[in-house]
């Protein structure tokens, strides 16, 4: 039996696909479709270390999901001949009732679509890519595979706003936090570098890509992270601010007379690295700091700051740490921000090694000396391959049920 899962994660104008064993995580072919909806879009296929590429107008999601396969026919791998399982989905949120991933029928489509509200940005598009692939994969199983879901293990104490009853109880107002798949792999990867089983390490993991987080890992669960109801709180990211003052709204609002909106997307997409240096593309920060401009410098340090300050925090959230780990287009690639981040730490038991740090990154990478108390790892993540050992696992499970029942 194949394990081969179509992994599908659908922006609002873009959709990503990958064909990846759910048991071993090859993935031999992958692409994405972007600018979905404008007057020219672009598809580009990955197979075989060699990238196919069409320009065109893609209207929707639907001749975007068809034009990628059409790529797998046309330039391989044969879909039908991998024999795929499941199609796997990312859906951001999943709110207070999805813990773990759901096989899509209509009533879970319901429920994503009433946690719209909670993320606006994403789960629209999440569900559209569902919809499409519900239509053109009939009698394939449909997986979703949500960030929020990893979270749920988070106690009380953490992922409750000190905020009226109403809101929580009738609004469901509280913490969520994100990037769960990708911590779900990289934490366990981590164990896995330590030689030991999820179930025992405490680690700190640190995903800095365009959005970053932080997450505290107890024994494989996590208890606490830095974003919250939406993915604009915690960390310094490429265009969101991160914490700010809850009363910024309302003083900006007040005083400058701006609409909510205007202030909730000017905090999400106009904040974070290109608020403070012009550019949201951390590699064109480190340029411009380089070259001795002021607004970088403050840029990387505000950045480092706050990742050291959540350190601090998670590291008495869980009282012994084995490793903090970096993740993410940042975390993998910036010894700088490693070190920066972690410097003055010794007394908890947490340094870089500088020629360890500098060296290549491939696959798990301990960048501590080895004296250290607290690893210091950097795990390339893969939230593909975790969609699929996900999706790969639920469809598994209710073969086996299925096989089971008398
Ligand atoms: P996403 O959250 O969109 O998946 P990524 O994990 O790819 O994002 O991370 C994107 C970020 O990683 C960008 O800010 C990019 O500049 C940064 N990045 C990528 N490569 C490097 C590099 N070699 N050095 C520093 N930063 C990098």
């Amino acid at each position: 039996m194949s394990s081969f899962v179509l992994v599908v994660n659908t922006g609002s104008s873009s959709l990503k696909y990958s064909l990846v064993d759910g048991a071993s995580g090859d993935s031999p072919a992958s692409g994405s479709v972007e600018r979905i909806g404008e007057s020219s879009g672009r598809l580009s296929h990955e197979v075989d270390g060699q990238e196919h590429v069409e320009e065109r107008a893609f209207p929707d999601h639907d001749s975007a999901l068809r034009a990628a396969l059409d790529a797998f026919a046309a330039y391989g791998p044969s879909l039908d001949s991998a024999g795929v399982v499941a199609v796997g989905h990312r859906v951001v949120h999943g709110g207070e009732r999805f813990s773990a991933p759901a096989l899509v029928d209509d009533d879970v489509i319901g429920a994503v679509e009433a946690l719209v509200p909670l993320a606006p940005l994403h789960n629209p598009a999440n569900l559209e890519g569902i919809a499409v692939a519900r239509k053109l994969f009939p009698d394939l199983p449909q997986v979703a595979v949500f960030d929020t879901a990893y979270h749920h293990t988070m106690p009380p104490a953490a992922y409750t706003y000190a905020v009226p009853l109403a809101w929580r109880d009738e609004h469901a107002i509280r913490r969520y936090g994100f990037h769960g798949t990708s911590n779900a792999y990289v934490a366990r990867s981590a164990a896995a570098a330590l030689g030991r089983a999820p179930e025992e390490v405490d680690v700190i993991v640190l995903h800095l890509g365009n959005g970053a987080s932080a997450t505290a890992v107890r024994g494989g669960r996590s208890v606490d992270t830095s974003m919250g109801m939406t993915p604009l709180e915690g960390l310094v990211m490429g265009t969101r601010s991160g914490d700010v003052d809850p009363a910024l709204h309302a003083h900006l609002h007040r005083s400058l007379g701006w609409s909510l909106d205007d202030i909730d997307t000017a905090l999400n997409r106009s904040s974070g690295l290109k608020g403070l240096a012009g550019d949201n593309d951390f590699r064109e920060v480190m340029r411009l700091r380089a070259a001795g401009d002021a607004g970088a410098a403050l840029a990387f340090d505000v950045y480092s700051y706050r990742i050291r300050k959540y350190v601090g925090a998670y590291y008495a959230v869980l009282g012994t740490v084995d490793a903090v780990v970096f993740t993410a287009g940042v975390g993998e690639h910036s010894p700088e921000v490693r070190a920066a981040s972690l410097s003055g730490l010794s007394r908890l038991g947490i340094s870089v090694d500088p020629d360890r740090n500098a060296g290549p990154v491939d696959g798990p990478t301990f960048i501590s000396p080895d004296s250290a108390d607290v690893a210091v790892l950097v795990v390339p993540t893969d939230e593909e391959y975790e969609i699929a050992r996900q999706a790969l696992s639920l469809v598994e499970e209710g073969r086996q049920a299925r096989h089971e029942t008398p």
